[in-house]
């Protein structure tokens, strides 16, 4: 990718999304690892060599948000820390409520769980769309897939449909293979009831035809959102919310927050995406939910509102898609 291209997108370097080296000891998400590991390196790329990985240090806290505030998409399964820490470390911050999110069965299945169990966590469940054509080898087991999918998404601490979507910057999956994954997705959030969460990746025409065509779910996220100022419009006209990451936070990023200026106060939300794309001034460091307290920051500089104002406002917008919590 060129630099004007990840200006353009705000899209992270690769360093970026690629989490530290994980060794922990045996626990319960065990299970699901293998799955889990094989679909974030389809998400994020082969993994580099050791010596380039961020180091696992802890980041220094951020200073405490003057409000409650959320992150609105995270892969806690994903993060080194025990969830415990993980999550006290966000309410000290101010973060009182996290969306965690799958990205194929194990995760989603994980994610539910973990909701179910935790007070302030809820869940978004689906197959990723760099992960559809891996899980599904027919038709067949494609439809058994998405039936568990469905089953999982009409719980109650499962608050959304995604990651689902497409990515036209990887190619794990043939577009016409993500699309029809998309379409199941956003056909199982509508028969739930709960909001669509929508991966992008330069993929934006493809994305709202599709949605336009099908017709959308009440609630529609963008997360890590990663249009310019016209995409934003587009998608305000549509109603569709976006949810900023720590890239509206990087230099080379003026074009996201020409966007996040353009878009109505109402529609906005941020998230970690964590453990990728730690906000600024950590940078390259492995991310956690604690980290949205940054790109509130950032956000309410854009808007030029006050942190709390802004807390306000994305804490409000969260309730609208996820609650009600
Ligand atoms: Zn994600």
């Amino acid at each position: 990718m060129t630099a004007a291209r990840a200006a353009r997108d705000g899209a992270p370097a690769a360093s970026d999304r690629r989490p530290a080296a994980r060794d922990r000891g045996p626990d319960a998400r065990d299970g699901a690892r293998s799955s889990r590991d094989a679909a974030r390196s389809a998400r994020h790329g082969t993994p580099a060599a050791k010596d380039e990985a961020p180091a696992p240090a802890r980041v220094p806290a951020p200073e405490p948000l003057p409000a409650p505030a959320l992150d609105a998409h995270c892969h806690l399964d994903l993060i080194e820390q025990p969830e415990a820490e993980v999550l006290e470390a966000a309410q000290a911050a101010g973060i009182t409520k996290v969306v965690t999110v799958g990205v194929d069965l194990p995760t989603s299945r994980w994610s539910a769980a973990l909701a179910a169990s935790t007070e302030g966590v809820f869940a978004a469940v689906a197959i990723h769309p760099n992960a559809t054509a891996a899980v599904a080898a027919s038709p067949a087991q494609r439809d058994e897939v998405l039936n568990e999918i469905a089953k999982l998404a009409a719980l109650p601490q499962v608050r959304a449909v995604g990651e689902t979507g497409l990515d036209y910057y990887r190619d794990y999956a043939a577009p016409e293979v993500q699309r029809e994954w998309f379409r199941a997705h956003i056909e199982i959030a509508k028969q739930a009831g709960k909001a669509l969460m929508i991966h992008d990746r330069d993929a934006h025409d493809d994305v709202l035809a599709i949605l336009a065509a099908d017709g959308p779910p009440e609630r529609v996220v963008f997360h890590c959102f990663s249009g310019d100022a016209a995409m934003a419009g587009r998608c305000a006209a549509a109603g569709y919310v976006m949810s900023f990451a720590g890239t509206l936070t990087f230099a080379n990023a003026p074009a996201l927050r020409e966007a996040a200026a353009a878009a109505p106060a109402d529609l906005l939300l941020v998230e970690t995406d964590a453990p990728f794309l730690t906000p600024m001034p950590h940078r390259g460091k492995p991310n956690t939910p604690a980290m949205v307290a940054h790109t509130v920051r950032c956000l309410a500089g854009v808007k030029q509102t006050g942190v709390a104002d802004m807390c306000a406002l994305v804490t409000a917008t969260g309730e609208r898609m996820f609650g009600p919590w």
